[in-house]
């Protein structure tokens, strides 16, 4: 039986899962998990789909360990629990396709370097991503790594929503809004379909709300507007990012400030966002149980911008039938849900206390116009569907992106 992997690495936290391939248009996972903390402490944790723990390391001193060391250790788990299927490939969160890269596609050293030249557009993840496909390919080098672009859900956004009001030449060299978190976005589409029909063709605003944060303006399981931009910047305030920023104030921190281009990027990338504004950390958690007005200030804040987003979301809709929310505070933080649907009382939505305060899967009321739903993400699946496709597509046919050979 065949097996795959997906990965989702990122700056100091790699997420995994496992696959097996029984039936091949419907990957099966049968663990998953966690590195995290990288670069301070970094522990992993391995469950079964069912929850159960099957592998738990604390490398205490273990700051100096790279995320090439770190895979490695992952890798050779995964190996020996592989139980007689054969991995046949290894599907890879990629968070910027750009303008020439959306479907998925077999990773080569090629696309590696073209991927490579987008590293600043998305500085948090894109050097990441790669770094995990060049360890993986080290340690697999006969297995085919599939790259699933973030970007690729928004594609089909109208021209409209993808333009900055700059001049055309600057749209035309591919200064445009791209959007992100489309690995969710579509999981969530996907769900949508299964579990409320009706919806999943209506108006619905999807709030990813993690520590990088953002909504999805989908009509009909598709993205018609979203509030990232041109990178993952863009858009409501987040962990440790700024979120929309007059353009004015970057032009300020270096001409009358002094501040140069890393310094900026440091401070918009950084040490903004919840963590700027309360001064005490980027984990809604901790500011949630913090006593300081700073961290409420930061909650505040933080609510504010995602109703006042999705208003704009909701005007692109022209209306909307239904909010999703996801992600580690749209899954988990029945307080935030709470304080956004309430800003958004005018949309007609009436929360359901109970079924909040439970994170039930439809916390609205009765008489809610606008259904309004929790669904946990899960881009790992996304992954693993994107790669089982692709090469099921691949294999016995020639392979155009890999010269011929047979996959
Ligand atoms: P990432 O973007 O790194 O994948 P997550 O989706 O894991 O982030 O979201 C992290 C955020 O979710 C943090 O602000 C954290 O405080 C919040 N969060 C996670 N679990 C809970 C929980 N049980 N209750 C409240 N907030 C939570």
């Amino acid at each position: 039986m065949k097996a795959i992997v997906s990965l989702n690495a990122g700056s100091s936290s790699i997420k995994f899962a496992l696959f097996t391939l029984e039936d091949p248009a419907a990957p099966h996972m049968v663990a998953g998990g966690k590195v995290e903390k990288i670069g301070i402490s970094p522990s992993l944790t391995i469950r079964a789909a069912d929850g159960t723990l099957l592998h738990q390391h604390d490398w205490r001193g273990g700051e100096r360990l790279t995320h090439a060391i770190l895979l490695e250790e992952l890798s050779g788990w995964l190996l020996g629990h592989l139980a007689g299927h054969e991995l046949v490939g290894i599907g890879h969160r990629i968070v910027h396709g750009g303008t020439r890269f959306a479907e998925p596609r077999i990773l080569d050293q090629t696309l590696l370097a073209d991927l490579e030249a987008l590293c600043a557009l998305a500085p948090l993840h894109q050097p990441h991503n790669l770094a995990a496909v060049r360890a993986m390919m080290k340690i697999h080098p006969a297995l085919p790594q599939i790259a699933c672009f973030d970007t690729a859900f928004h594609r089909q956004m109208p021209e409209t929503a993808s333009r900055f009001a700059l001049p055309r030449a600057l749209h035309d060299a591919g200064i445009r809004r791209y959007g992100f978190h489309g690995l969710s976005y579509e999981f969530i589409a996907r769900q949508l379909r299964e579990v409320e029909t009706n919806l999943a063709d209506g108006r619905v605003i999807a709030a990813h709300l993690g520590n990088g944060a953002s909504l999805c303006a989908m009509r009909g399981g598709r993205s018609i507007d979203t509030t990232m931009g041109f990178t993952a910047l863009d858009g409501l305030m987040m962990g440790t990012r700024c979120g929309t920023l007059d353009p004015g104030v970057v032009l300020h921190l270096q001409t009358e400030l002094g501040m140069g281009v890393g310094e900026v990027e440091e401070l918009l990338y950084r040490k903004s966002g919840l963590l700027g504004v309360s001064g005490i950390s980027s984990d809604m958690r901790a500011l949630h149980d913090a006593e300081s007005p700073a961290a409420g200030e930061a909650i505040e804040l933080f609510v504010w911008r995602a109703a006042r987003e999705c208003g704009a979301m909701a005007a692109s809709l022209g209306g909307v039938d239904g909010v999703v929310f996801t992600a580690g505070i749209g899954e988990n933080h029945a307080g935030i849900r709470r304080q956004l649907c309430e800003r958004l009382e005018w949309l007609g939505i009436r929360l359901d206390q109970q079924a909040n305060e439970e994170s039930q899967q439809i916390i609205s009321s009765g008489d809610s116009a606008v259904r309004v739903l929790v669904i946990p993400t899960n881009e790992e699946l996304m992954i693993a569907l994107h790669t089982a496709t692709l090469l099921r597509r691949l294999r016995g046919s020639v392979s155009p992106q890999r010269g011929g050979r047979c996959i």
